[in-house]
């Protein structure tokens, strides 16, 4: 092999952040506080404390490859901490904090959290499962107002106790662990996937090309997406690389405070997923003439599927163009976006929606196929014939972090098995047509059905239990559970709800529950959940 002749240059966070504080120093970045009011900085002053934090973690004893748990909304302190935990040669873990409490402890033990970073909004939560762990420090943003509770660390106080000029820029090899995510499986316990500096350097530089979001330092973006749902799908990452302004909205996710911050910091992009934009939709149409979104240009809708409805009321009614995007924990997370091509331009307006609604097609250096479960052969791109997604890329997990568990979720091949049925197109499009995962997707988080169903199965009175997803207007999918009591044996929904609550996150139990003779099996004695997902088709819950 001739080898180029071009320089080993590694692509890292902190070569992202030095250049943030070289170029970017005069750029914006509005966090929306708890109590609704606005903090402004500019990058000159993120880039100072995320130093300060690096600094800060060292002198806490964070070693290199140490993890750093998040506990946070969107808002700067939690900005500062993915780019201060990574330059500190620390790996920034963000952590959901919809969790419930044995998750939460499982997932930062598991993933060996040294240090907690928690808003001081989530104390009630933080309090509910960190005795449990073995975390050393815990360090509490915001929490200006009272001392911090006994053990713990005020954030401000600890950035004050830092000096910057302690702080100098490492030089990192690009495949250096550079962040966690945790992502919930169906069944046993939630898996992580662990991007490197490479992975994360290239995801904002492809999230900032042209074809996918463009995103650029004239850009103002508004990530709704939680950052502790696969790091706002790397928005804050690719924003400080291009110098954008960023708005982070807090904890007020609500339609009413995301129009005013759309409006009033004039936002250009905005994410989210779909149980988000339904009621700004709903907002919208009520007064449409009181607001002036006209700076907006794209709002990238994914998480669950954008409904083609969605879209076309959003650029018939308010002119506004959403995107529809795929992606995955394990993919950092973007794999396809469903902006159209020249070609696809041309068609008349109501076939080019066909191709908004669907996923995208794949990002540059993301790879897919799809393959027939029977056969094992990949399916034709006809639009068609269905199949299970595979990818694989630059950005995509090649296994989970310190388990052995999911193995079976790569192929011999080295492809990622992403658990989407899709069929594609022959523009590259993908449809998403149903799920191999045993999972209900609410209002952007997920639930286990698995889980559900062994716990309703402990149950005395009952025989058999499955959970299927009912599509829901509100929250995308909501569980029905399907029960078989036992002979002679009496159980109402009530008794069932009971004996689920306390061991489940709330927005987990059923919102019914259907008594039935028997449920459907496979040969082998499954749940032919495809089969009772049919015999519920249309079904509707009695409050929804
Ligand atoms: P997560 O790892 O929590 O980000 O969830 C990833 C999964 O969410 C995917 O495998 C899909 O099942 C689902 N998903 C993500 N984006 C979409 C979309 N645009 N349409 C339909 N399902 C989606």
């Amino acid at each position: 092999m001739l080898e180029g002749l071009i320089q080993d240059y590694q692509l890292t966070l902190p070569t992202m952040l030095r250049r943030a504080e070289t170029l970017y120093g005069y750029r914006e970045i509005v966090t929306r506080k708890p109590d609704k009011s606005f903090h402004r900085y500019t990058y000159a002053d993120f880039v100072s404390r995320a130093k300060k934090l690096a600094v800060a973690l060292k002198r806490l004893g964070v070693e290199s490859g140490e993890r750093v748990g998040t506990l946070a909304p969107n808002n700067y302190q939690h900005l500062e901490a993915y780019f201060g935990v990574p330059v500190s040669g620390g790996v920034l873990h963000t952590i959901n904090p919809r969790l419930h409490e044995d998750d939460l402890s499982y997932i930062v033990n598991h993933a060996e959290d040294k240090v907690l970073l928690v808003d001081g909004t989530l104390m009630e939560v933080l309090e509910s499962f960190w005795e449990e762990t073995n975390v050393k420090h815990v360090v509490i943003f915001d929490h200006s107002e009272d001392p911090v509770p006994n053990g713990m660390t005020s954030y401000e106080e600890l950035l004050a106790d830092a000096d910057e000029e302690e702080f100098a820029y490492p030089e990192f090899p690009e495949k250096q662990a550079a962040a966690l995510c945790y992502t919930s499986g169906t069944t046993g316990r939630p898996k992580g996937s662990l991007y490197s500096h490479r992975a994360i350097a290239l995801h904002s530089m492809m999230v900032a090309l042209g074809n996918t979001l463009a995103l650029r330092e004239t850009d103002c973006v508004l990530p709704v997406v939680p950052m502790y749902h696969v790091n706002a799908w790397g928005l804050p990452f690719a924003s400080t690389l291009v110098g954008a302004k960023q708005m982070m909205p807090g904890a007020h996710l609500d339609a009413y405070s995301v129009i005013e911050n759309l409006e009033q910091e004039k936002v250009t992009l905005t994410a989210g997923v779909p149980t988000v934009y339904i009621p700004v939709l709903e907002a919208l149409d009520e007064e449409p003439e009181n607001h002036d979104l006209s700076a907006l240009r794209s709002m990238i809708i994914g998480g669950s599927a954008a409904p083609k409805g969605l879209i076309q009321a959003y650029k018939e009614r308010h002119g506004i163009d959403v995107i529809h995007a795929w992606g995955m924990t394990e993919m950092s997370p973007i794999g396809t976006v469903s902006t159209l091509t020249s070609e696809l331009l041309e068609l008349p307006e109501d076939e080019q929606l066909d191709y908004r609604a669907k996923q995208g097609y794949p990002v540059p250096f993301i790879e897919i196929r799809a393959r027939d479960e029977d056969t094992d052969e990949f399916v034709p791109w006809d639009d068609e014939t269905m199949g299970e997604l595979e990818v694989r890329g630059p950005w995509v997990a090649s296994s989970y972090f310190n388990t052995e568990e999911g193995a079976e979720d790569f192929t011999e091949d080295g492809w990622f098995k992403t658990g989407d049925i899709v069929s594609i197109d022959e523009h590259g499009f993908i449809n998403i047509q149903d799920r191999d995962k045993d999972l209900v997707k609410s209002g952007g988080e997920w639930i286990s059905s698995v889980q559900l169903e062994n716990a309703l199965m402990a149950h005395e009175a009952v025989a058999e239990a499955a959970v299927i997803a009912i599509p829901h207007e509100k929250w995308d999918e909501r569980p029905l559970a399907v029960v078989v009591l036992k002979e002679g044996q009496e159980a109402t929904t009530e008794d069932l709800q009971k004996h689920l609550q306390g061991d489940f996150a709330k927005f987990w139990l059923p919102d019914a529950y259907e008594f039935i003779e028997e449920i459907p099996k496979t040969a082998t004695g499954k749940f032919r959940k495809l089969a009772l997902r049919e015999q519920f088709e249309g079904y509707q819950f009695a409050q929804s």
